[in-house]
C-alpha cells in the first residue's frame, strides 16, 4: 500500500508540475507565484477564520489569459479559486488546494460611454478607482462599502455587494448591464452590450452576478452611471430605539424618498466602541443616548434647499419625540466625521474581545421587531453579552454582531457560534426574512444554506452548477 501511496503521490507532483510549466508559458513565469511568502496573505481571509492551502498564484492579465488558464486547470481537473481584493467576509476566496487566479492586472477601464451613461470596467479594478474615474466624468457610481480601498468590481459582482447606498440606488447587481465570464471549460461568455432592455430568453448576467466565483470567473463588466448629487445634508440623530426609529424611517421616505440616500441605524453599545476604539472618532454629542440614525440626502440641486428639506423633516420629527437630539453635519469635515463613526463600527470591535456576526435581513416592517426579540434572546441565552447592532435599518440589513461577555475567553465564547446561529437566524427566519443579507454563503454560512433555503431552490441551484460546472473545479466547497 506504501509503495502505490506514494508512487500516486509522485504521479501527482508530476502533474502538478507539468501543469505549472504549461501556465507559466501561457502567462510568464512572473506571474505564477509559488512562494510560500507570496501565498501567504492569499490563503486567509480578513477575519483570520480559516487558513486554505495551493499550489500557485496565477496573474493573468487579460480575459484571453484567464480563459487560457482556466482551459489548462480543466484539463489537468486541478480547482480553480477566484480572488480579488479578498476582502470577503464569508471565507468564500479560502482555497482547498488548486490554484488561485487573481484579477489584480485586469485593471482597465476600457470604456466609458457619457450617452449610455455606462462604463466598461475590468474585474480588477478596485472600486474605489472606479468611483474616482466615474467622478472625472462629472458621474456617480453609487456602489460604496467601507472596503472600497481594496476590494474590486469583480469581487463586488460576485458577492453582489449591499453597503451604503443600496436604498437610493440598489445592490450591485442593480448597477450592472452586462458581464464577459469565463467559464470552468475555458470559453468566454461575452454579453457585455450594455442595453437597458434585451428580453432575449433567461438572464443569464444574474447568474453569474452573487455566485461567489462558483460558476465562472468575471472578467469585465458593463456598470451604469449616474448624476452625481452636488450637494449633502448629513445628520446623525438620537432616538430612544429601533422602534422609534422605524417611525423617523418611515417619515424620511415619505417626505425625502426622492433625496433620501442613507438611514443608517447604531445602536449605544456599537457607537461606544467607535468612539472608544475608532481612529479621530469622539462623541458627536454631549450626552449618551439608546440609538442613533445617520441620515443623508443628497442632490443635483442646491445646497441650502436640500438643507431646508433635511430641517423640515428633522422638525417634525423632534416635535413628534421620535428624535431626541441631534448633530447636524455645518462642514464636509464635520459631515466626513459622522460617517467616520459610522465606517469604523465593525474594527472598532476587534478591541473589544472576540465577536459573533449577523448579517441578515427582513422586511424594513419587521426591523425594530427583530432587533428587540434578538437582543432579548441572545441576552436571555447569555447573560453579559454586548449585542451592538448596526446596519442599513433602510433597507431591512443589520449587521446583529455580538461581542463577548467582558468576563469570557474569546474561544469559549466563539464556541457558542452554532448556538448563536440558530437562535439569531430562527428570528430571522420567522420573520420572513435572510439570514445573509449581503456578505454571501462562501464556506461560513453553507449549513445555514442546507438548513434555511427553500428546498426546490436549492435543488435548483445545485443543478444549475451541474450543467455549468460538471467537473466540479471552480471554487469548489463554497456556497452549495
Ligand atoms: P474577494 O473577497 O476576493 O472574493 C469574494 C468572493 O467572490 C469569493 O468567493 C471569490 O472567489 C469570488 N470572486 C472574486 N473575484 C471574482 C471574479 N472576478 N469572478 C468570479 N468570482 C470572483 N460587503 C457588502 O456587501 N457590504 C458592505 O457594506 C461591506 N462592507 C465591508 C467592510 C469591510 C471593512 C470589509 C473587510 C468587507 C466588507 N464587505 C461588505 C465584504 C466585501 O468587501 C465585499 O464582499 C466585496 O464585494 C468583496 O470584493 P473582493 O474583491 O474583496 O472579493
Amino acid at each position: 500500500t506504501t509503495t502505490l501511496q506514494s508512487s500516486a503521490g509522485r504521479d501527482k507532483q508530476a502533474r502538478d508540475a507539468e501543469l505549472l510549466g504549461q501556465l507559466r508559458a501561457a502567462i510568464g513565469a512572473a506571474h505564477v507565484l509559488t512562494d510560500p511568502n507570496d501565498l501567504a496573505d492569499r490563503l486567509i481571509e480578513d477575519r483570520g477564520l480559516y487558513k486554505g492551502n495551493a499550489l500557485a498564484i496565477l496573474r493573468p492579465a487579460d480575459t484571453a489569459q484567464v480563459a487560457e488558464c482556466v482551459r489548462l486547470c480543466f484539463a489537468a481537473g486541478v480547482p480553480i479559486v477566484p480572488q480579488g481584493g479578498n476582502t470577503g467576509l464569508v471565507g468564500g476566496g479560502v482555497p482547498e488546494g488548486g490554484v488561485i487566479l487573481i484579477t489584480q492586472r485586469l485593471n482597465k477601464i476600457r470604456e466609458v460611454d457619457a450617452v449610455n451613461a455606462t462604463m466598461t470596467v475590468e474585474a480588477g479594478c478596485i472600486l474605489a478607482s472606479i468611483q474616482a474615474a466615474a467622478e472625472e466624468v462629472g458621474a456617480l457610481f453609487p456602489l460604496s462599502l467601507a472596503s472600497e480601498g481594496s476590494c474590486q468590481i469583480g469581487g463586488n459582482l460576485s458577492t453582489n455587494a449591499g453597503g451604503t447606498a443600496v436604498l437610493r440606488y440598489g445592490n450591485t447587481r442593480d448597477l450592472v448591464l452586462g458581464v464577459e465570464v469565463v467559464l470552468p471549460d475555458g470559453r468566454i461568455l461575452n454579453d457585455l452590450n450594455g442595453l437597458r432592455k434585451n428580453n432575449t430568453g433567461y438572464d443569464l448576467r444574474n447568474l453569474f452576478i452573487g455566485a461567489e466565483g462558483t460558476l465562472g470567473i468575471i472578467t469585465a463588466a458593463v456598470i451604469k452611471l449616474f448624476p452625481q448629487p452636488v450637494s449633502r445634508a448629513t445628520t446623525m440623530v438620537a432616538c430612544d430605539g429601533p422602534d422609534v426609529a422605524l417611525l423617523l424611517f418611515e417619515r424620511m421616505r415619505s417626505q425625502n424618498a426622492d433625496v433620501l440616500s442613507t438611514f443608517e441605524y447604531i445602536d449605544r453599545s456599537a457607537l461606544q466602541m467607535a468612539i472608544d476604539h475608532g481612529p479621530g472618532c469622539s462623541d458627536p454629542m454631549m450626552q449618551a443616548y439608546p440609538a442613533y440614525c445617520l441620515i443623508e440626502l443628497t442632490s443635483t440641486g442646491a445646497q441650502d434647499a436640500l438643507d431646508a428639506r433635511m430641517e423640515a423633516a428633522l422638525e417634525a420629527a423632534f416635535e413628534a419625540g421620535e428624535v431626541i437630539d441631534a448633530v447636524i453635519g455645518a462642514s464636509e469635515a464635520q459631515k466626513d466625521a459622522l460617517w467616520a463613526l459610522r465606517e469604523n463600527l465593525s474594527d472598532a470591535q476587534k478591541p473589544e474581545g472576540a465577536s459573533i456576526k449577523h448579517d441578515v435581513s427582513v422586511p424594513v416592517s419587521r426591523v425594530a421587531d427583530f432587533v428587540n426579540a434578538g437582543k432579548a434572546a441572545c441576552i436571555d441565552y447569555m447573560p453579559g453579552l454586548r449585542p451592538c447592532p448596526f446596519g442599513h435599518f433602510g433597507d431591512g440589513n443589520l449587521h446583529f454582531n455580538l461581542s463577548r461577555p467582558k468576563d469570557m475567553a474569546d474561544a469559549d465564547f466563539l464556541a457558542e457560534y452554532p448556538a448563536f446561529n440558530r437562535i439569531v437566524h430562527d428570528i430571522v427566519h420567522e420573520m420572513g426574512g435572510s439570514f445573509s443579507a449581503e456578505h454571501g454563503i462562501g464556506k461560513v454560512k453553507r449549513a445555514e444554506l442546507r438548513h434555511y433555503k427553500d428546498p426546490v431552490a436549492l435543488q435548483l441551484m445545485t443543478q444549475i452548477k451541474q450543467a455549468i460546472d460538471p467537473a466540479g473545479l471552480m471554487n469548489p466547497g463554497k456556497v452549495l
